[in-house]
This record gives structure tokens, sequence and C-alpha cells, in this order.
């Protein structure tokens, strides 16, 4: 949810006041600047029907059977993708159950399945099959997950993991980890959940505040069936997209996995389900983590420094981004910076090979609660105002979308502005449609505490539960202002980057480039002490990674060849941007990996070579022997 950003605005009060004079007395002329044409697409059709958008491929994906399309499988999508698992979608029973590996979405009630569907749901479990369901509430299905009794509640508010053995518990190993909030305490109604009172029959590997299960494993036969109580719709997807009931334990600069502990119980119950598994890693190269990093540019005096961490940076071998604000009205925030010797050195930067994004034209408080704006809005008629530090006038999201790129694209040779930050990290529910339609790619506005999420994510247009716009979220880890300041929290900076690494998530850090000295002691100290296996890089750079990552198109299957030892995989990708640092995680160590592809010295990590766009790569792997 919203919480106040923390990102101070610097004021120069008394510039502003000359400025408010001469602003009432309408002496501004319009500003010199160069804009680009951004051309606004027309609005974009609301996603495709799942099971098109995910098909059947490969015996080694997981099966979504989508058991009503009253609830769409968004959450249950994003945390499948993130975690680089297999997975298509399916409304056919007889489909999915031809798969070892079942979810049922969204949940089960008593007119899910047939009786002889329940026979053949628990049949598939006793013979090997993994099950993984939740919110069922259907009396016949108790016996296959082990409840005596299921309670749907909206008032639980925290739930709490057990320590034990469950091999899906593998990477809930740190106390943010071990207990999640479903909403802040003041709310007194919180998402639906369900809850159980277990059988003899299942372990209890999570309960609620009220006591009542919250995840339950239940053996049987060669297999085993796990129910989880919430919705991924609620624990996943209403944090990515915000509409949280505050669930977050802090707005930024702490490790808040609320919503990652969920892609990560679904990646160990692959794992742990799918004896030869194969999944795409999350970081290029076999890294660990990376610590993604990316300034913001957003006062008349931060020009200047910026070339000072640039070069830091360049010594380094790192890129970064910078987030620049074209403010071009003076107003009562500070005069207009976005001219002058401030355009040479955001032009050197670029030249120098850093990445530019938008940091909006007017910086706005209330840029949350701005209307979208008829889209219309160029250079020549965008004149928004901010009366005092809370009020604007005639700002709109259009307006500081599309004006900041097209200034950024007119005045900067060679640049496409394709990622946007919000001032103040202030999200409001249209950026997303503003963003796609001005051309944007990618997005860095929340904060990683707010959305509970430390991995990227496809933002939901209008920030809801059933549409993916074509734009990905980035949310900021780290930030530099928050007391006592980023030059005396590098040690817990370094340990929110631990953490992360343990998960495969990833660290944005936010520092704004109004001081070389303390601040970039801070970054030089944090790239100095990266913990092992993290690398350091530009934002946007990573970003491209990531879209391409998550758009691959992937398959495994074993090939038919029988003789002596365990048979060789064909792993076959194709992607439709070019991509390099693309890393595979196998079960089983390898014995041999052919197509360009090098093995890692644990020999259960390859990392593709680059891959050329729609130029598929077919590469044999061989298993070690047992
Ligand atoms: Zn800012």
């Amino acid at each position: 949810m919203r919480r106040p950003g923390r990102i101070v605005t610097r004021l120069a009060p008394l510039a502003a006041a000359l400025l408010a004079v001469c602003t009432s007395l309408r002496c501004e002329r319009p500003p010199a600047l160069r804009a680009a044409d951004v051309p606004v697409h027309a609005p974009f059709a609301k996603d495709a029907d799942p099971v098109a958008t995910y098909p059947e491929s490969f015996p080694m994906q997981v099966a979504v059977l989508w058991t009503r399309p009253d609830e769409h499988p968004l959450g249950v999508i994003h945390a499948l993708r993130g975690m680089g698992v297999p997975f298509f979608v399916t409304r056919d029973f007889d489909q999915a159950l031809r798969h070892r590996l079942v979810i049922l979405f969204p949940g089960a009630d008593k007119g899910t399945f047939t009786a002889d569907q329940v026979r053949r749901l628990t049949r598939h479990v006793g013979e090997g099959g993994a099950l993984f369901a939740q919110d069922v509430t259907a009396e016949p299905l108790r016996g296959l997950f082990g409840f005596r009794e299921a309670r749907r509640s909206q008032t639980r508010h925290r739930i709490r993991f057990e320590s034990g053995t469950d091999p899906i518990l593998k990477y809930l190993n740190r106390p943010e980890e071990r207990e999640v909030r479903l909403a802040a305490a003041a709310y007194k109604e919180t998402p639906w959940t369900s809850g159980y009172a277990a059988d003899s029959g299942a372990a209890v590997l999570a309960s609620y505040d009220d006591g009542d299960a919250a995840l339950l494993s239940r053996p049987l036969g060669l297999g085993r069936a796990y129910l989880c109580g919430p919705s991924y719709t609620n624990v996943v997807l209403r944090c990515q997209s915000n509409r949280d009931f505050e669930a977050e334990r802090h707005y930024v600069n702490v490790f808040e996995p609320g919503a990652d502990v969920w892609l990560l119980l679904l990646r160990a119950w692959y794992e742990s389900s799918a004896p030869d598994f194969v999944r795409l890693a999350t970081n290029p190269g076999g890294r660990r983590s990376m610590l993604l990093l990316s300034h913001d540019v957003d006062w008349e005096n931060s020009f200047a420094p910026a070339l000072d961490f640039a070069r830091l940076e360049k010594e380094a071998g790192a890129g970064s981004t910078f987030f620049i604000q074209t403010k071009y009205v003076s107003d009562a925030n500070s005069a207009a910076f976005f001219q002058g010797a401030n355009l040479d050195r955001l032009r050197e930067l670029a030249a120098r090979g850093f990445s530019i994004g938008s940091h909006s034209v007017m910086h706005a408080r209330g840029f949350n609660a701005f209307e979208l704006g008829p889209g219309s809005e160029t250079l020549a008629s965008y004149r928004p105002k901010a009366l005092d530090l809370e009020h604007a006038a005639g700002g709109t999201v259009f307006g500081e979308v599309r004006v900041s790129k097209s200034l950024l694209d007119g005045e900067i040779p060679g640049q496409r502005t394709i990622l946007f930050r919000a001032g103040h990290l202030r999200v409001p529910r249209t950026l997303p449609e503003a963003l796609e339609r001005c051309g944007y790619e990618f997005d860095s506005s929340f904060t990683a505490c707010d959305v509970l999420s430390n991995f990227p994510y496809h933002l939901p247009r209008d920030l809801g539960f059933d549409d993916e716009s074509g734009v990905y979220e980035f949310p900021v880890t780290l930030e530099d202002e928050e007391a006592p300041g980023i030059a005396r929290r590098v040690p817990e900076a370094l340990e929110v980057i631990r953490a992360n690494s343990d998960n495969g998530a990833v660290n944005v850090v936010l520092i704004h480039t109004n001081d070389a000295k303390g601040k970039l002691e801070a970054e030089a100290a944090l790239l100095r002490q990266l913990p092992d296996g993290v690398g350091a890089g530009d934002l946007l750079a990573f970003a491209r990674f990531w879209r391409a990552r998550d758009r691959l198109r992937w398959r495994v299957v074993q090939e038919t060849a029988a003789g002596a030892g365990p048979r060789a995989l064909r792993l076959e990708v194709a992607s439709d941007e070019a991509v390099s640092g693309l890393t595979f995680e196998f079960a089983r160590p390898l014995a041999s990996i052919d197509g360009g592809a090098t093995l890692l010295p644990d020999r259960r990590h390859a990392v593709l070579p680059d891959l050329r766009p729609r130029t598929p790569l077919s590469i044999r792997v061989r298993p070690a022997d047992r």
C-alpha cells in the first residue's frame, strides 16, 4: 500500500519566491528545448486467454489447472515465471493429470470436481504425483489434503511458518521469511483466507494468528499433496499491485520478503517434487544476485556530481542508470533546471555509456492522485506547476511521462527513453497504462518493501488483478536518504543484499547525486564489500536481461536413444531479443553440455552462449552417472 515517500525535495526558497512573483507577472517564456515526437499508442487490448498464452509444450512442465475462470491465474503465473519454473495453464482436467506436478488454482469448492475426478486426483498423488492447491474447501477433498474442517475468514493478519524438515520450506530460513503479514493490525477486515483444522495424516507447515493451519503437507502413497490457505492473488499479486492492506513491515531499506516467500515455496515444491528438474535461474552468468545501480537527478545542483558517480562506477567496471527530472517550468518548489550546462553534463553521461531514464517533469508529491490526462500533452502545451510541497496545478500522468521522454529523447543524441521512476516514488493507478502507451518498457517507482517483492515482475495494468501491462517493474530496495543516511547504513544494506542473494533476488539501489562525498563513499564501500557471487551493474541493462529471460521460450526433452547411464536431455531455447548470460540450473550434476554453453564449477549450473534474436538454440545435456 502507499506510504508517504521519504525522498526529500530540496528547496531553493529564495529563488522559488522570486519566481513565484515572476510567474504571477506572466514574464515566463516558452523554454528553448528540443522535444522529440512521442507517439501515444491507442489503449492496448486486454491480455489474451492465459490458456493460449501459456501452452503445454513438454512433460516436465507444471500443469496449472485453472479451476474457476472468475479468478485470473496471474498470481501463480507471476510466481512460476519469477522462479523460472516451466508451466502451462489449462482448463482440461485430463490434460493436467498427464503431468506429474499439478497446481490447482484458484481453489476447489463442492462444485469443482466430480466424485470420479476426486478419485483420480487422489490416485495421481498416490502413484507419485505432486499436487499444490490453495483455498480448497470441498468436503470430498478433505481426505486428499488432510483436513477435518475449512474455515474462511477476513480477520487473519499473520502467517507463521514452522521450522521443520519439509522440503518446501527450504528457502524460508530467515526470521523475516518465517513470519509474514497479510495486513497491518489497524485493518479490521483483511483479505479472504481459508484456514484448516488438520487431521492426523497431515503436517501443519504454517499457521495463522488465529491458530488455524495455513499450509498443510499430506503424504499419500508415493506422492504428496500440499494445501495453502491464502490465494496467490492475495499474497503475491495484491502486493505487487500495491493493493495490499499495508502488509509490509517497513517502507524501504530492509529485507521484506512478504510476497517472495510464496514464490520460494513454489520453487522449493518444484525442485523437491521433480527429481530431474531444470530451472531458469534469476541472475545472469551464474551470479547469486545483483546490485542494480541507479541515481535520481532531481535538483539543479545534482548534475555536476552525477559525473563523479559515473567516474566511480566506470572504475568499478559497473554501469548505472540516471533518472533525470526534466524540470523546465519554475514553480513554488524550485527554479527550472533542465537547461544550459546541466544539459551538457547529461549528454556527457550518456556519451560515457550510462543509461538515462525519466524522473518526470515536476516531481510532484501528489503524482499518485494525478488524472491520466488526454495524452496530447507536449512541451508546447504542458505547463504544470507546484503550488506548494503537497499541491500542484495542471499536472497529468501522461504529461509527466510523455513530455519528460520527449525532452530526454530530443536533447540527448541517440536516446530512446524506456525506463521511468516517479518523483517521491508515488505511483498513480494509471501509470502502467501511460507508460506503455508512450513507449516505455520498464519502471522503478515502487519500493521493494512496499510491494513485498525483491524479484522484478510484470506490472499489472491499472494496478489490478487480471491484466498485464507491457511494463516490467524493478522495485527500489535501498535508498540513500532515510535517516541516518546511506553513509551510516552500509552494513545494514549489505545484510539486505545477503538476504536477497540467498533467494536469487536482486537489489535496486537509489542514490541521489546531490552529494558527491558521503554518498559517493557509501556507494564505493558497497561495491567493495559485495558478498561473493553478487554482481553490480546498470539497472537498465539488467531490466533488458530480465525481460528477455521472462519471455524466453524453452523446453527440455529426454533423448529417446536408450543406453547405459542416465539419458541425455535436449534443451531448446528461443528468444525474440538478444540476451547474454542466461543461466539454467539442473537438479543433478552434469557430465557435459554442448552448444557453446559453459558449465560452472558446481556442474549444476550452465550459462548459455549469447542468444541472437529469433535464432533458436538446441543444446545437448548429459547428466553425470549417479
Ligand atoms: Zn526524486
